[in-house]
């Protein structure tokens, strides 16, 4: 069941010569790719980014005292932050040659729906391959059909060494996963887990698999959330609408925590934030165009616009 997953995971995000490597959480996956990234480069620093979120663990392993299975370092010690969409600001962390990682979201969502561009992207692989450090994904969040495409960093037409995945994989069950690369050294027994893979968390994620593919999901989150996208009211509330499929975020010119209450409270839709000032709209995938235009009414209404 588990191998079934990894290869039909593999035939809908393109990368079928894969490894899965399954765990309950996107924190997990992180902590996961991290100390996989670690092992396979023997370094121990890590790149990160201005803005992003990876999870809430703190790296169990630190205070693990058994050297089969502690990581050679503690990923929370050694981090430098890079700014999103400056190459300079990554290079010059990576020039020392001890970056066992470069780890970013293709769009940061609890940062604020702030977009990595394709040519940061495409330059940032190049880096990485330079400089022998590994490039893990996080696609926990914009990730599984959420953009459109089945990964968000697939746009840019690039491929990392790692990707983790969570949120959606199971459609609200908990459960993980981080994609290997085949370039990868064989990592048997340099990873375990009690829980991931179980088969509650196996059905679950079949099942989305099977819907994505059958439903046309990504073909759906592209037309409808390019239709939102056009369609969000203008006003002299808004400041900006970013995002790409159905991750979009509305920028306002002030906090909207009193628009976010009016929309739940008189039009009963509940939206996402991000800061004070940003609706985040993480619509489920089969939303539909008719839909969408109930929230586009509703919004206008709310902010007569
Ligand atoms: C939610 C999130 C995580 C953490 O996932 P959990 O399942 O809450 O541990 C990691 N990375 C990103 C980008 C996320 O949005």
């Amino acid at each position: 069941m588990q191998e079934d997953l990894a290869r039909k995971l593999g035939q809908a995000c393109g990368y079928e010569d894969w490894s899965l490597f399954l765990v309950n959480s996107g924190a997990e996956a992180n902590e996961n790719a991290l100390k996989l990234a670690s092992f396979h480069t023997g370094r121990d620093k890590i790149v990160a980014f201005h803005g992003a979120f990876h999870g809430r663990t703190s790296g169990a392993v630190a205070v693990t005292d058994n050297p089969k299975i502690q990581a050679p370092f503690n990923a929370h010690h050694k981090v430098a932050f890079a700014t999103l969409n400056d190459l300079d600001s990554v290079e010059q962390e990576l020039r020392g040659g001890d970056v066992a990682a470069v780890i970013l979201e293709a769009i940061q969502g609890v940062g604020g729906i702030r977009i990595a561009t394709d040519e940061f992207l495409q330059g940032l692989r190049a880096l990485c391959t330079k400089y022998g450090t590994v490039l893990i994904m996080d696609e926990v969040q914009c990730g599984y059909g959420r953009t459109g495409w089945f990964f968000a960093h697939q746009k840019a037409g690039i491929t990392p060494d790692l990707v983790s995945v969570a949120k959606g994989m199971a459609n609200g069950f908990p459960i993980g996963g981080v994609l290997i690369s085949p370039e990868f050294k064989a990592t048997k027994g340099m990873l375990g887990t009690t829980f991931g893979g179980n088969y509650l968390a196996m059905a679950g994620a079949h099942a989305v698999l099977d819907i994505i593919r059958k439903e046309n999901l990504l073909e759906n989150v592209s037309r409808t959330g390019a239709w939102l996208k056009a369609n969000i009211p203008t006003s002299p509330l808004i400041k900006e609408v970013r995002g790409e499929g159905l991750m979009l975020g509305i920028e306002f010119t002030q906090p909207v925590a009193d628009i976010r209450k009016k929309l739940l409270f008189e039009k009963h839709i509940f939206t996402g934030v991000s800061g004070t000032s940003m609706i985040r709209l993480l619509a489920p995938l089969v939303l539909s165009v008719d839909d969408a235009a109930i929230f586009v009414q509703a919004l206008k209404e709310v902010l007569n616009a």
